[in-house]
């Protein structure tokens, strides 16, 4: 295995040094290359470790480019891959008695300390924020049922009119989850955010009184510690005593922000973090970590145990017993019953992953990167501050900065502003090595770089303002 993890090793080292560009345009080459039908003899384990280096490595995304910000997701750091491969092989299940179990627990205690959660705050692992979120709200839909009577795990749904509070700016997985837990979508409303894009406590109280009023069982409110689209943090504490004072599950989103806190300029934002009954975050975000590594903390975890818990199975008891010595075998030290406190049973460990930054970095050097990608949005909001032709749509708190080309004032009805910049961010993407995304705010198309990605350079991010002002003057005939 070791010569082969070594070539692909190689490869994946030049892919990271040499960025090979867009694969759509090379689409036509790797397509043809690995089309076909199902192969009756096989190739051997030479020929597909030469096709993945030559042909499928080169040819997957720019996430990892240095000047890939349209995502929160960019190319991982070296050492969590390699602790990902490390455990694909010596601890593919999390489960059992074993140094990668071990530091399942471990890590999530450091992660939990790391982004300022109390350690009463325990926690469970899953795939991302998608799957964490909906382990966090079926806490609060246990939670609030139970209050009621109802055990809804085992009962299911019926019989009240639940509703979630989150905000136009939570994360569409909130909408989700409330979909899979059989809340339904359209209970889910949508408190109003100010002009930063925050949640407003006002509005939430509002709607909180004229849905009690109707006999709605309120289940979760849903605050946002750094929103996807421009990275505002709702104000937690603000929320989360309204949730607290009328006894609602108060659920903190931080699968991409809340590492943010260890830039002591913004920590004061976090403040609150305290009142929340569930938080998530997601290491495979601003922690680099492959994709496939989100947390889920809740103050007790029997909460969850009662929300997912499986029916025993047969299969799983064990033939021996720690006590007979058998420890090696025993299936009755399978450690923490992570599986019963989410949705996967087969998992991969994500512990080591996690631990593995935590113990390159440290809290200092993740501190680092944090306060240096917040460094690389500010700088790009004062460049575009001081920019005649550039307008800035809402101040980063975070490391995402939205804005947009204007030209000449707003002098030129004709100018179609939304239009304009969809163009330019077209050109970016085909013309420079600068990936933003796009989003709205406040209504208007904006470009939304988020800077994660551990290798952006601050004379990129001038670079990316320049280009968008020569493409944007050339798109407006400047
Ligand atoms: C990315 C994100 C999610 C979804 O997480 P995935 O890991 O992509 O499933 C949820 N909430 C917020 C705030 C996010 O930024």
């Amino acid at each position: 295995m070791g010569d082969q993890l070594a070539r692909v090793g190689a490869a994946l080292d030049q892919l990271m040094s040499t960025p090979p560009g867009d694969a759509v345009s090379r689409r036509a080459q790797w397509s043809s290359a690995l089309s076909g039908r199902l192969p009756h003899a096989g190739a051997g384990a030479d020929a597909v470790v030469a096709e993945l280096v030559d042909v499928v490595v080169p040819n997957g995304t720019r996430l990892v480019e240095p000047g890939f910000w349209g995502w929160i997701t960019v190319g991982p750091s070296t050492v969590p891959v390699v602790a990902a491969a490390a455990a694909s092989v010596a601890a593919p299940q999390r489960y059992m008695i074993t140094a990668f179990n071990h530091l399942e627990e471990l890590s999530l205690d450091w992660l939990a300390e790391l982004c300022g959660l109390g350690a009463q705050m325990k926690g469970v692992y899953s795939s991302g924020g998608s799957v964490a979120n909906l382990v966090a709200l079926g806490a609060a839909r246990q939670w609030a049922y139970e209050q009621r009577g109802i055990d809804p795990a085992v009962q299911g749904t019926g019989g009240l009119r639940p509703a979630v509070y989150a905000s136009a700016e939570t994360h569409h997985t909130v909408q989700r989850a409330a979909a899979v837990l059989g809340l339904g979508r359209a209970n889910v409303r949508l408190v109003a955010t100010d002009d930063q894009l925050r949640m407003r406590p006002d509005s939430l109280r509002d709607l909180l009184g004229a849905d009690l009023a109707e006999g709605i069982t309120p289940v979760a409110v849903v605050a946002t510690a750094g929103t996807t689209n421009t990275g505002s943090i709702d104000p937690l504490r603000a929320l989360g005593d309204i949730a607290r004072e009328h006894g609602i599950w108060f659920h903190v989103d931080g699968a991409y922000g809340l590492p943010g806190i260890l830039d002591d300029r913004i920590s004061a934002s976090y403040d609150g973090l305290d009142v929340a009954d569930s938080v998530i975050v997601d290491p495979h975000k601003w922690l680099n970590a492959p994709i496939g590594v989100a947390a889920t903390f809740v103050r007790d975890r029997a909460i969850l145990e009662r929300a997912f818990t499986q029916e025993p199975a047969a299969y799983l008891e064990s033939v021996g017993h720690p006590d007979d010595g058998d420890v090696v075998v025993s299936l009755d030290a399978m450690g923490v019953p992570y599986a019963d406190m989410a949705v996967e049973l087969s998992s991969p460990s994500r512990g080591v992953i996690v631990w593995s930054i935590l113990r390159e970095l440290g809290r200092d050097g993740v501190t680092a990167r944090i306060r240096g990608d917040n460094d690389l949005a500010s700088r790009l909001a004062s460049l575009v501050r001081e920019h005649p032709r550039l307008e800035l749509l809402v101040e980063p708190e975070l490391s995402i900065c939205c804005f947009r080309y204007v030209g000449e004032g707003q002098a030129d009805p004709g100018l179609d502003l939304d239009s304009l910049n969809a163009a330019l961010l077209r050109r970016l993407h085909v013309e420079t090595a600068y990936i933003p995304s796009s989003t709205r705010v406040h209504g208007v198309f904006a470009l939304r770089p988020c800077f994660i990605n551990p290798r952006t350079t601050p004379d990129m991010v001038d670079g990316f303002a320049a280009a968008v002002v020569r493409i944007g003057d050339e798109l407006a005939g400047a």
